[in-house]
């Protein structure tokens, strides 16, 4: 058949039909080179959408990550979360650190990782989820609100507690760790330590006990250290 000569219909069949039936009629039909590459960019367009959905703030991989200038986190130990399919399990993976080691690139790649096996992904910063569900509350949409954080298979709250939530906004970051408890997985980056995460939450240990318990039950926490990367770069440039 020629390219030219692909019908909407067929196009329509490559996007809808799962991998595994597209193959095994490839194998009695003959014409495997055509499908493969009708499904590798449909594959290609679907990973697209969901990265671009995400709202990444940059795209980065884990092989992007130079591990050799930041030692206390081991690519193995991030390597076994992902083969051991961390998302199927509802699994949560906090990250914690001060500015600029690598806390916000490592959870951009567990969610390109995640989008490029066609998971949705959600990235977004505690400030502005918090601001969402506010203005959902004022507008009186916040269980739909509130759905669209539960949704995603995976939801990135980037830097949590670099600025103090109130206790009305507290119990809303807890609406959202509640529902997603044993539903879906949540990666989280913050440059607070968690003796201090009850000065985050509006100085509410309760609350602020209340999340951790939901948080760490399924979780991984590494505790990223040392300089700052952005530093590294600067003093590159400054070389130069
Ligand atoms: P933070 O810990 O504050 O979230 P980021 O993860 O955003 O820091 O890192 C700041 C910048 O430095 C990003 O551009 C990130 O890609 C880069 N970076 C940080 N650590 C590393 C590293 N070990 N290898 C490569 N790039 C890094
Ligand atoms: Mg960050």
């Amino acid at each position: 058949m020629a390219f030219s000569r692909i019908s909407l219909g067929y196009l329509l069949f490559v996007f809808m039909t799962p991998s595994s039936q597209i193959r095994s009629l490839q194998e009695s039909r003959g014409d495997s080179s055509m499908l493969t590459q009708l499904q590798e960019e449909a594959d290609t367009r679907s990973q697209e959408a969901l990265i671009r959905f995400a709202r990444f703030p940059y795209r980065k991989t884990l092989d992007d990550f130079d591990f050799d200038f930041q030692p206390s986190i081991a690519r193995s130990s991030l390597q076994t979360l992902l083969d051991e399919d961390y998302l199927y399990k509802k699994q949560n993976l906090i990250l914690l650190g001060p500015p600029g080691v690598g806390k916000t690139h490592i959870a951009v790649a567990f969610g390109m990782a995640a989008a490029m096996s066609r998971n949705k992904v959600q990235f977004i910063s505690c400030s502005e989820m918090i601001a969402r569900l506010r203005e959902a509350q004022e507008r009186n949409t916040y269980l739909r609100r509130l759905a669209s954080f539960a949704r995603p298979s995976l939801l990135i709250i980037d830097e949590v507690g670099y600025s103090q939530l109130s206790s009305e906004d507290s119990a809303l970051f807890f609406d959202v760790v509640c529902r997603r408890y044993e539903t879906g997985s949540i990666v989280i980056t913050s440059n607070k330590s968690y003796k201090d995460w009850g000065e985050i939450f509006g100085g509410d240990s309760v609350i602020a006990t209340a999340i951790l318990d939901r948080l760490l039950h399924h979780s991984k926490s590494f505790v990223l250290k040392g300089e700052s990367y952005r530093m590294k770069e600067r003093k590159e440039d400054v070389k130069l």
